[in-house]
């Protein structure tokens, strides 16, 4: 499926070219945040199935100009030493557009994680872990992976619990990974995270109606269609949230297998148990199978949500497709060509290093917890609570004393006594953070007339900020 003109790297480093050309940036500048640091290739054997077996893996360090660097690990056949790199430079752009503060960073091991079983992949995930902790690439303080496309919490307690038995002095090793699950140091919220920020990008997107006018759209998300390629992590989450909270219709799910489609809007749920039993999208009782997965990329809808690889939207099928904005939930799924050809088309596109920011924010917040040692909202909750019932109480008496007689409304006593947990706390950081980011770009696309799109709004607010940061380091 992918684009065989230009590669994931050469795209990103075109988007970022164009963008750093309308920025005046001192000397040299440019070209030191451009470039990737350092990559790590490690080849590493683990006795299996009766023979030893060689894996290959990565850890690209693209920018330590904030420490630790950050950046999911990737487990396909597909992993390279380009894309890990077009990965690492993303996640610069990413943290510095919604001001987490991290650099940049990414790792991958080549595998096809369905091949071997959960034994195996725990002795392979162990083994990595250790090579890349004796290079100081797994640490609290410089380095800090997460789960993307192929590995999950399961793959992240594993590299915390190999981690902490390497350095068991460390009091904050747990925060050498995030995306672990809740029982190992992980945060609410975090697995959904990258899911429920497309939805809150949407949603800012929806709010704003210039911007919805530029994409030929009006109204809200309700009974809007989508797409959705890829069932996965991200893929799932937003389009679960989307049905369920915004009334969107999820008319088409693009998997491996095939596609799935419903006009009246797929039941997303049911949908993702029939893959989970069945391995994939076909013989699903809720809608029409069809083969052609790339084919229905080209389907006409409201928004499009490639969220399973990068490459999927080039220079040959994007005079073809038919949406009104696109949302790359999935890293670069759209080439540098495709770009320029969908922009004259008018089709806006909400860029990956934005729409897909949810993961890296939600795993800062987990590595804030880590820290701090303590849970989200452990020390204040029950004193809201407690100012909230002293202020119900008193309304109450003053209705009483002056026989007023005032009711407060069904459910508002309720609510409103209830403190925020820790969940309640991770969504609410994520949604300022979605919206706070969608400002900073929307303010660089309107206000200057050279920047023709949101991608290039969010490369320059995120080039801006990692300037100023050198800027500061003296450099
Ligand atoms: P995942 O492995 O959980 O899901 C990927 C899904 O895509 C799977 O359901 C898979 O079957 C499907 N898929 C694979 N190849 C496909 C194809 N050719 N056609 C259709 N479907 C296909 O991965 P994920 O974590 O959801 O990641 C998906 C994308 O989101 C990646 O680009 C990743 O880098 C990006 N991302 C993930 C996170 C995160 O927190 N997990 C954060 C930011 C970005």
């Amino acid at each position: 499926m992918a684009n065989t003109h230009t590669s994931f790297r050469e795209s990103v480093e075109r988007m970022f070219t164009h963008a750093a050309g309308l920025m005046t940036l001192p000397p040299g500048l440019e070209e030191k945040i451009r470039v990737c640091n350092s990559t790590y290739t490690v080849r590493f054997g683990v006795r299996l199935r009766g023979q030893i077996q060689t894996f290959t893996g990565y850890r690209s360090v693209h920018s330590e100009h904030m420490e630790p660097v950050k950046g999911g690990i990737r487990y396909s056949l597909d992993v390279n030493q380009d894309e890990v790199e077009a990965l690492a430079a993303l996640m610069t752009y990413k943290c510095a557009l919604v001001e987490v503060p991290f650099g940049g960073s990414k790792g991958g091991l080549r595998l096809d994680p369905r091949e071997w079983n959960e034994d195996e992949l725990e002795r392979i995930t162990r083994r990595f872990t250790y090579e890349l902790s004796r290079r100081n690439l797994i640490s609290p303080s410089q380095n800090v992976p997460a789960p993307d496309m192929g590995t999950g919490e399961r793959e992240m307690a594993w590299m915390a619990d190999a981690y902490k038995r390497l350095h068991p002095d460390d009091i904050n090793a747990k925060a050498c990974v995030t995306g672990k699950p809740r029982t190992a140091g992980g945060i609410d919220g975090r697995v959904e995270a990258t899911g429920r920020g497309v939805q809150y990008a949407l949603r800012e997107f929806f709010r704003h109606d210039d911007m919805m006018k530029r994409a030929g759209l009006e109204g809200t998300l309700a009974g809007k269609r989508i797409i959705v390629q890829g069932l996965g992590n991200v893929g799932y989450h937003a389009a679960l949230f989307l049905a369920r909270e915004d009334k969107a219709l999820i008319t088409t799910v693009i998997e491996r297998d095939g596609v799935i489609s419903n006009p009246q809007g797929l039941d997303i749920e049911a949908l993702r148990q029939h893959i989970v039993s069945t391995g994939g999208v076909k013989g699903f009782a809720g809608g029409d199978w069809r083969a052609d997965g790339k084919a229905a990329l080209e389907d006409e809808c409201d928004v499009l949500i490639p969220a399973a690889m990068e490459s999927v939207i080039h220079g040959e099928n994007a005079d073809r497709i038919r949406c009104k904005v696109i949302i790359e939930a999935a890293n670069g799924p759209v080439t540098a060509d495709a770009d320029e050809v969908l922009k004259r088309k008018g089709v806006v596109i909400i860029p990956d290093m934005y729409a897909n920011a949810g993961g890296v924010t939600v795993s800062y917040f987990e590595w804030v917890k880590n820290l701090s040692q303590i849970s989200l909202g452990r020390l204040e909750r029950r004193h809201e609570e407690a100012r909230a019932r002293m202020l119900v109480e008193e309304l109450e008496r003053l209705s009483a004393d002056t026989g007023l007689n005032w009711t407060l409304s069904k459910g508002f006593k309720e609510a409103f006594l209830t403190g925020a947990d820790e969940l309640e706390l991770v969504r609410s950081g994520l949604d300022d953070t979605m919206r706070e980011a969608f400002g900073k770009m929307k303010e660089v696309w309107v206000g200057n007339s050279k920047v023709d799109d949101m991608r290039t709004a969010a490369y320059v607010v995120a080039i801006r900020r990692i300037s100023n940061v050198y800027g500061s380091l003296g450099l």
